[in-house]
């Protein structure tokens, strides 16, 4: 269990007038004075708006008042969330200096539910990659062992939970980056179902994959936060105009008839001490009362290529936008192109430019069949597979990564060996179903492993039913002092 206060304690103490919001404020405050230089979670720490903003809770509190569900809890947010005239800079030097004249919707429906903003947090460039060492302003470190990586590409919000420096964060995961990331730190991290949590207002990567989750301490955090973010919002037109489950009903209900599906053809990959802990993920389920099936999902092994075609050609042109011109950097040059060109060398990190260079390539004309239109195609199988491992299973269990966390520099020579982290989650991004990490003991160097439980669209109920059952299972892990 976690030492530190859950997001759904510090609320119920703050509505009822047991917890003043600026105390919890300023007990984050110095966790964060104390660890952020060792660990650098954020480009940003907003302390002064944040202790407006938690004296504006409690006197909504003293006056009778309900702040909202997330009353006084600190909130960190992946700075690729836009927040109106606070820096949001993608980690990126291109945007280091942009200040975005709105907020995203995600971050208005924070703020109207009573949380308090803390601060922004460090990424891999543009959410491109998966230990956060892509950032323009130096790497994350994991606070459970700070010569290792947090993951990413949103290692700086799942560094923030698990450092204690707020309850709850924010995230987003084009392929991987809430999932993995949280698995690396030993939180909890949800990919909600495409289109449930408007992107409006969250810097494109891949704009049909992207999506905002949250990071908590706790799968019923999890829950209420979701509670918070998702939902219809008129201003993205790919968000869902279906009206909101209860996420929190189904917690303490159990698996008991629940069938979870075991994907027998599953890419090989996993360490051994990860593929140990997710079979006694299974047995603990079946312990509890579930069937487990045996499911196939033959297009699943071809996830990782499709989506570094996909993701990159969707990242080139919305990259394109970085010009020099309309916002951020501009490097001066005699003439248009010579600045374009000029501003984008020096404005995009290594990996940023091999996306754009592969996506361009993938799109360019005599290539786009054979590689962006093959891609396509493979989505689609995808869809397929899933679909019918769904008539049979009602979640499917999988490794969140395939490895725990890893020391800094380990696989920055080799980029497909970073991309091979995100093998397990991809797939949910480009079917757009919901999938989540729940810590379920510990593996190698008993750092965590993570548990990912995927569902059918919409199927945020049933998913985070069962993790609150490997949560629980994974209390008697401990209790029982297995390693
Ligand atoms: N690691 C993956 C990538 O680099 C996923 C990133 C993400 O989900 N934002 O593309």
């Amino acid at each position: 269990m976690s030492p530190f206060d859950s997001a759904s304690e510090i609320a119920a103490g703050v509505r009822s007038g047991d917890l003043k919001a600026v105390d919890v404020l300023e007990q984050h405050l110095a966790r964060i004075d104390a660890r952020e230089t060792e660990i650098h979670a954020f480009n940003l720490v907003i302390a002064d708006a944040a202790r407006q903003q938690a004296a504006a809770v409690d006197a909504i509190v003293a006056a009778g008042g309900d702040p909202g569900p997330l009353a006084g809890v600190p909130v960190a947010l992946k700075d690729n969330m836009c927040t109106r005239g606070v820096p949001t800079t993608c980690s990126s030097k291109i945007l280091a200096d942009w200040k975005p004249p709105y907020d995203g919707t995600v971050v208005s429906l924070l703020q109207r539910a009573g949380a308090v903003a803390i601060g922004k947090t460090n990424l891999d460039e543009f959410a491109m990659g998966s230990s956060t060492e892509n950032s323009a302003f130096g790497p994350t470190r994991n606070p459970l062992d700070t010569d290792l990586v947090p993951g990413g590409s949103s290692g700086g919000s799942a560094a923030a939970v698990a450092a204690g420096f707020a309850p709850l964060s924010f995230g987003s995961d084009t392929g991987g980056s809430i999932r993995q990331p949280a698995a690396l730190c030993g939180v909890v991290g949800v990919k909600p179902t495409y289109g449930r949590v408007s992107r409006y207002g969250l810097v494109a990567f891949a704009s049909s994959l992207d999506q905002i989750g949250p990071f908590t301490h706790t799968v019923a955090d999890a829950a209420l936060a979701l509670q918070v973010v998702c939902g219809h919002d008129p201003h993205d037109s790919t968000s869902i105009a279906e009206p909101l489950p209860d996420y929190s009903a189904l917690l303490e209900r159990g698996v008991e008839g629940l069938r979870v599906g075991r994907i027998t053809d599953l890419p090989a990959g996993a360490d051994p001490d990860v593929a140990e802990r997710i079979e006694q993920a299974f047995d603990a389920l079946a312990a509890a009362g579930a069937t487990i099936v045996d499911v196939e999902v033959p297009a699943f092994t071809y996830g990782l290529t499709a989506y570094y075609i996909i993701a990159p050609a969707e990242a080139s042109s919305n990259l394109a936008r970085y010009d020099g011109v309309r916002y951020g950097l501009r490097v001066d040059a005699p003439d248009t192109h010579a600045m374009y060109s000029a501003t984008r060398a020096a404005g995009f990190g290594d990996e940023v430019k091999r996306r754009i260079l592969l996506g361009t390539y993938a799109l360019s004309a005599g290539y786009y069949d054979a590689y962006y239109g093959k891609a396509l195609r493979i989505r689609r199988l995808m869809a397929d597979d899933f679909a019918k491992a769904y008539a049979q299973a009602d979640v499917l269990l999988t490794p969140s990564s395939p490895s725990v966390a890893f020391p800094f520099g380990s696989k920055t020579a080799d980029p497909f060996a970073m991309y091979l982290c995100d093998t397990y989650t991809i797939p949910a991004n480009l079917t757009g179903e919901p999938g989540m990490s729940v810590p379920f003991g510990t593996g190698q160097n008993d750092l965590p492993v993570g548990v990912q439980v995927l569902a059918p669209a919409l199927g945020e109920p049933v998913m985070l039913q069962v993790a609150a059952e490997l949560e629980r299972a994974a209390t008697d892990l401990t209790a029982g002092g297995a390693s």
